[in-house]
């Protein structure tokens, strides 16, 4: 058994908590406060999320780049692999805030989305 300790991110109380693994399976989660503290515990534990912050090159523009983000927490696992798809993409300007650059991001069901506008 190995024993995670986890800071609860879903409201600012900020719970410890600490989730007991048997391999991958979660034996206990404990330190929450709430419901959501346990739902928190076992998805991070197991298979974490993050949504994906990053810039995109921008092509014939007075910007060099503009920041995105997936729409919705993809699996910490794959950033390198997002970020190597990342560089491999490029959006012609000028592109508003708000833009699908890539849809099913990494197969994730997440959308690349712009988070300004770029000339
Ligand atoms: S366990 Fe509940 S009360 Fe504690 S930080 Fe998470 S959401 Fe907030």
């Amino acid at each position: 058994m190995t024993e995670v300790k986890l800071v609860c991110v879903s409201c600012p109380v900020g719970c410890e908590l600490t989730v007991v693994l048997e391999g991958k399976e979660v034996v206990s989660v404990t330190g929450n406060r709430c419901p959501r503290g346990e739902e928190y515990a076992r998805a991070e534990a197991v298979e974490p999320m993050r949504v994906l912050m990053t810039l995109v090159r921008v092509e014939d523009g007075r910007d060099r780049v503009v920041s995105v983000k997936t729409d919705r927490p993809i699996p910490l696992r794959l950033f390198p692999q997002a970020m190597d798809r990342v560089r491999e993409l490029s959006v012609k300007a000028p592109v508003r805030i708000g833009t699908v650059i890539e849809k099913d991001f990494l197969s994730t069901d997440a959308n690349l989305v712009t988070t300004r506008t770029a000339h």
